[in-house]
């Protein structure tokens, strides 16, 4: 995990060079906006801690300049109290999250954890089960590389089935998060579309994906998890 850290407070910078490099964190130090620009320029970081307060420019101008080229790295901002106007403009212009000094070093260490592994997870375009794959951008389901068309119950359904491949849902749970509103728990409509589904997916030749579980409802299986590597 390569962190680059802005700060021109000698004392500091070498504390959390210290606590960050026992913690995993490859470090480099910059002491000023300029060395903060060079060094984002020619080095590719996981992460930045920021402080505002440097000797030749506020660290804002260096985070709005690294915001017109990269949106994604993510960015900490170091804020005393006193400027609490700074913080909020910080996280308009896109830093992800800020820490107040005087700050435990604890806290700091939780909120770079916590960045890193948002930016790490983008909001997902597509899900993918087995040789099944919805994707979630133009709404066109996959299986094995064959478009199927569903109806917008059948797809709200069936991802649902792929946000949790293996688990069991009750027709309960499905009714619920997939109607909605108050239907009666007696009604058959869960099964009436999963039979659909079925109908849909199950692709002459091809493994059937969505199971019964006897009294308890329906998952979906991912055939390359079942076992025996067979299939061809
Ligand atoms: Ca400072």
């Amino acid at each position: 995990m390569r962190l680059l850290l802005v700060e021109d407070d000698r004392r500091i910078a070498s504390f959390l060079e210290k606590g960050l490099r026992a913690e995993g964190y490859v470090t480099e130090t910059a002491a000023s906006a300029r060395e903060a620009d060079e060094s984002l320029r020619f080095v590719e970081f996981d992460v930045v801690l920021l402080d505002l307060g440097l000797p030749d420019e506020s660290g804002l101008e260096v985070l709005r300049r690294l915001r017109s080229k990269d949106r994604s790295l993510p960015v900490v901002v170091l804020t005393a109290r006193a400027e609490v106007r700074d913080k909020v403009v910080g996280l308009d212009l896109g830093a992800n999250d800020y820490v107040t000094k005087p700050f435990s070093f604890e806290e700091l260490l939780a909120r770079l954890r916590a960045v890193v592994r948002s930016a790490s997870q983008p909001e997902a375009s597509e899900l993918v089960v087995g040789d099944l794959r919805l994707d979630l951008l133009t709404k066109i389901a996959y299986r094995d590389g064959r478009p199927i068309e569903l109806a917008p119950r059948e797809w709200a359904l069936l991802e649902l089935f792929m946000r949790r491949p293996r688990h069991v849902l009750s027709r309960a749970r499905i009714l619920d998060q997939v109607w909605q509103y108050g239907f009666d728990p007696g009604s058959n409509v869960v099964d009436v579309y999963v039979g659909y589904l079925r109908r849909k997916l199950n692709l002459p030749g091809l493994v059937p994906l969505i199971q019964t579980v006897r009294g308890a409802g329906y998952r979906l299986i991912a055939p390359e998890a079942e076992g025996d590597g067979a299939t061809a």
